[in-house]
């Protein structure tokens, strides 16, 4: 059973490294990035909601959000373990998350940090060519990571959860850093020490 929460700024490659963790533990990845996105394209009221703060690069309200997680949460292919990918984003939404997870009897296995300098992560970004990676959003998103989401870091860290991970390096390696983090090789089993 694996309960993962990918922390790191936009750019980090949280996005890149959860699909390979999928396939590796066979556990879903839940995004709140994605599954907003999806709402937008479908231009459900809730992805009406969402859209102006996504435009802008900061948070969608509290209540929508948790209410996603919430009830994807609840899915039938959830209930082996899943992995968390840009939720929570604030100590609100952690909290709100620590209810959830309390309710339902489950427990984190880990909190991994993805870090990379600032003056990489807006190249990266710059690259990618998403409808929000213009400059101004971008920098507006790493302000709001910086503020509101980095402060997580210390939320887990007083339940020794957090695991930083160097996020310079190619996807291989920052992929082994992970799961050599997380307590498995890379064939699966749990490392003795
Ligand atoms: P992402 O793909 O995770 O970078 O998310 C893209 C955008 O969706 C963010 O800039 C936010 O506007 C919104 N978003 C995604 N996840 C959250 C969240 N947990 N809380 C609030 N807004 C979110």
């Amino acid at each position: 059973m694996m309960r993962l929460i990918l922390l790191g700024p936009p750019g980090a490659g949280k996005g890149t490294q959860a699909v390979r963790l999928t396939k590796k533990f066979d556990i879903p990845q839940v995004s709140t990035g994605d599954m907003l996105r999806e709402a937008r394209e479908k231009k459900t009221l809730l992805g009406q909601e969402a859209e102006s703060y996504m435009k802008e690069g900061t948070l969608v309200p509290d209540p929508i959000v948790i209410g996603i997680v919430k009830e994807r949460l609840q899915e039938e292919d959830c209930h082996h373990g899943y992995i968390l990918d840009g939720f929570p984003r604030s100590v609100a939404q952690a909290e709100a998350l620590d209810t959830t997870l309390e309710s339902m009897g489950h427990a984190l296995t880990a909190v991994i940090s993805i870090e990379v300098p600032e003056d990489k992560l807006l190249g990266r970004l710059l690259a990618r060519k998403r409808e929000d990676d213009n400059e101004t959003v971008i920098r507006e998103r790493l302000r709001v990571y910086a503020k509101q989401t980095e402060p997580l870091i210390d939320y887990y860290r007083s339940r020794d959860l957090v695991k930083i991970i160097d996020g310079v390096g190619s996807i291989e390696e920052i992929f082994e850093k992970i799961v050599k983090a997380i307590g498995m090789n890379s064939s699966g089993y749990s490392q003795v020490s």
